[in-house]
Formats: structure tokens, sequence, C-alpha cells
């Protein structure tokens, strides 16, 4: 029995869902930011099993429309300012669909070469084209957290404690420590705790009044956790953090790495993307020093989720950490052939994710994705200093990349800024014509724009504005 007996009714199908998709895609203006579906509505939708004889896909388009498109948030709306703005680019959407249609595996080279060389081939380009150091081996997998869950297993791996061979158990070891700012992704802690580390290990060193780790904080702790017997194991930089995009000072902290052997691992899931723009490189000031760096064209380089990738310039040491007991330990990488994929880290299968970032960069090239991020800083920037001008609002945070952090402040009294400033919050949320996030800064709630979509113009930007 074949499953499916020809292409005609895909053929049909296909063409009305590329119709659907345009349309979608110029009409996104016009759908709410925010669904409005309450819990379980969606759910409660479908039947108890699915169907026995199979339904036409007409059928099932009539309801994606009427039953699981009310319960989308739409992430690729250029109103929505939340979390991080991303982009499911056109280009995207077709890479994605050509993708579907190989099916193909790249556990390892001989799986389908163009999978492992493509993918060689444009995180070359990706490292050149953000001024990051030559010769670092690239990888694509889903998100920055499994990447860096990655990076901190070679960190380990590197603490020379054999952990490949005997692991973790069973056995007298030192206290692994692994060090980040309190402003860290919640990523860190995570492969913290996946690694076995445990919380109380993972160390959040204090940052500055603009939100950037300090040294001086990260070395005392390095020396008393030494002198109590612990083992440094890694410390995690963040090139633009999550709240307000501060960016750590990885100079400063690579030479702290450098003096005490530690891994460094470099998370830049979020503005790494903006260093196309050549202007914006200092995020990187000092990247020599990183053992891994993580950034995500998913974010802010209109590839559609899921793509992130790691940078390593130990990918020996990532290989040991996870190539199976049986691989040989000696790596050669002198060839693209050499690279199985499968052999650095956790997934075996691998989608073919390089297609779409290949498609994305060569479709828009590098001028115009530098002009869309540079309008979005500049939007930024200009809304920034809208709320600056105003006696009844602050910046919390200095306005860096396209993250603005703001809240209405009532003089001389926390609480009511607090309420008023959820208020506002509230008022663009509600309105469903724009979505926007919040964080605490220092005890002080704000509501956090993030600017990223592709097709985010400033009305967009002004919209929120008109709120205040
Ligand atoms: C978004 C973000 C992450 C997490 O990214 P995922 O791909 O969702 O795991 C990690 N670090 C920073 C700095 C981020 O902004």
């Amino acid at each position: 029995m074949k499953l499916d007996p020809t292409s005609a009714d895909f053929r049909a199908a296909g063409h009305k869902l590329i119709e659907w998709i345009a349309d979608y895609i110029d009409n996104i203006d016009s759908y709410d930011v925010l669904s409005r579906v309450q819990p379980g509505d969606i759910a409660k939708q479908f039947p108890e099993a699915p169907s026995r004889e199979g339904r036409d896909y007409d059928a099932l388009l009539a309801d994606f429309q009427s039953k699981i498109l009310p319960g989308i948030t739409h992430w690729n709306h250029p109103s929505f300012f939340a979390y991080f703005s991303i982009t499911g680019s056109q280009a995207g959407v077709l890479a994605e669909l050509l993708t579907a249609a190989l099916n193909a595996n790249g556990m390892v080279w001989k799986t389908s070469p163009s999978l492992t060389e493509l993918e060689v081939v444009v995180l070359r380009w990706l490292a050149r084209e953000l001024g990051l150091p030559d010769g670092l081996f690239g990888m694509i997998n889903d998100t920055a957290s499994t990447n860096t869950f990655h990076a901190l297993v070679a960190a380990r791996e590197a603490v020379g404690l054999d952990i490949r061979r005997s692991g973790t158990s069973g056995r007298d070891l030192p206290a692994l420590r692994l060090y980040c700012s309190k402003h860290a992704h919640v990523s860190a802690e995570k492969a913290g705790l996946a690694l076995g580390i445990g919380y109380e290990n993972v160390v959040k060193i204090a940052a500055d009044e603009q939100h950037r780790m300090r040294v001086e904080a990260l070395e005392e702790a390095i020396a008393r956790d030494r002198a109590a017997g612990m083992l440094p194991m890694a410390i995690v930089a963040t090139a633009g953090n999550t709240s307000t995009g501060a960016i750590d000072p990885t100079r400063a902290i690579g030479e702290v790495a450098a003096r005490e052997k530690i891994w460094l691992h470099v998370d830049g899931a979020y503005a790494g993307s903006a260093t196309i723009c050549p202007e914006l490189r200092d995020l990187w000031d000092g990247i020599e020093y990183a053992d891994s760096i993580v950034t995500n064209p998913h974010k802010w380089m209109f590839t559609p989720i899921d793509c992130s990738v790691l940078y390593t310039r130990r990918p020996e040491v990532l290989r040991a950490a996870f190539a199976p007991a049986e691989t040989p330990a000696y790596l050669t990488l002198s060839d693209t052939a050499d690279v199985n994929y499968m052999d650095f880290g956790v997934p075996m299968g691998r989608r073919f994710r390089a297609l779409k970032l290949w498609m994305v960069m060569e479709h828009y090239g590098i001028e115009r994705m530098r002009a869309v991020i540079r309008d979005h800083i500049a939007w930024a920037k200009r809304m920034a200093e809208e709320i600056e001008r105003r006696d009844d609002y602050e910046l919390l945070a200095p306005q860096k990349f396209s993250l603005v952090v703001f809240r209405k402040v009532v003089p001389g009294d926390e609480a009511a800024s607090e309420a008023a400033t959820q208020r506002v919050l509230d008022a663009i949320n509600d309105s469903h014509k724009a979505y926007v996030s919040s964080t605490r800064l220092g005890g002080k709630y704000g509501i956090r724009v993030a600017i990223g979509n592709g097709a985010t113009e400033w009305r967009h930007v002004e919209q929120i504005l008109s709120f205040l």
C-alpha cells in the first residue's frame, strides 16, 4: 500500500497553501498579535481520536483556519515586541518546505554530504560576516539552550577528571563550579542542572549598575572556591543579555579564564546577529578568549525557528565529550567528510537547518540584512529618546541594540510606579494590536520592547508610544 498514491492532491493543496501563506504575510497587520483564547479552548475542539479513513487537505486547511489559527500568537507579526521578536522570512519559509521535501538526515557525512558540507560552508561564511575569529568549528542545533548545554559538557570534559569514561557518580570528585552573571539567561543554570552540577554550584556573579558582570566579583568567587577545594569548570559571559542587551566585559573575563584555565563560553544568542554590521562588533571585544560561542540566526537573522549556531575553537574536546566510546578520539577535520556531526552532540538525527540559513543569507544579501537591523536599532534609539523626554517615564537600562526597557514613574512611590507600569503594559497587550513583555531590574518592574521582525516599520513602534 502506497501512502501517497499520486502527487495530485499534494500539488493542488500545495498551490493553495502557498497562496494562503502569501495572503497571511500580506495581511499580517490585520491579525491580533496575541491570541484571545482561554486555556483549554483549543484542545476541546478536537475529537478523542484521529480519523480512521483520513480527511482531505481542504478539510484540514479549513480546520487549521477555524480551530488552530485562533490559538496562535503571531510571532511573525510586525508588532510583536515581546521576549525577542523573530522572523519567519519568505526565503526561510521556502527553505523549510524544501527541507521537509528532502527529509534528509545528516547524522554523518555519508547520510547526506550536502547537509554536512553546506553547514560547514555557511557557518564559515557566518563567522566571517560576524567578525568572529578564523578557524572556528561550527554546528547548528535547535536552540541556544541546547548549544550552551553542549558547550558546557565540553567544558566539563576539559577539566581533566575523565568524566567521559567514568562519569560523575560513585566517585569522590570536587564540586564543579559554573560562573555567570546574575543577568545571564536561564539556559546557563539549566545546563548546570542537566550536567549534574547542581544549582548551588551555578554561581551568579554580581553585576554593575549597567547590568554587566563585575570582574572583581568573578575573581573573588573563583579564589574563594579554589581555597575551599572546589573546581572552577566554566564561565558564561553574556554578549547582549536578555533583559537589557548589556554586554559582559568579555575581554577582562577572558583574561581571568585564560589565567585560571577555565572554559569560557560566550552567549550572544540575541545580539550576535547584529554584528553583521561592522560598527557593532565591539560586542565581540575579547572574543578570541572564548572556547565556545553561541548565536541564534533564528532570533535576529530572519531565519525561521529553530536555528542556533555553536562555535568552538576546541572541537576535539566537544567531540571527545560526545562521540560514542568506540569512536577513535583522534580528530582530523581536515576535510568536510571528517565532520560527522552526530559525534559533536546529543542528537543523532539532524535536520537540514543549514539550507534555510543559506537561503536567507543568499537571498537577502548581507547589505539588506544590515539595513533592516540598523533600522531596528535606530527605532529603539528614537523610542528611548521619546521616553527620556517625558517626566512621567524613565528608562530602566541604557538602550542597547533593539531593546528598550522603561517604566512609568510615580515620584516617591515604588508600589504606585509598579502598578502604573503594569496598567500601561496591560493596555498595550489587551489591545491585541501589539505585544510587549516585562522584566525586573534592581527590584523595579519595567516594560521591555524588543524590535526585530523583518516586517516591522516605525509606525508599529510608534503605536507603543501612543499607549504611554
Ligand atoms: C534567547 C536567549 C537564549 C535562549 O535561546 P533559545 O534558543 O531559546 O534557547 C539564551 N541566551 C540569551 C542571551 C538569549 O537572549
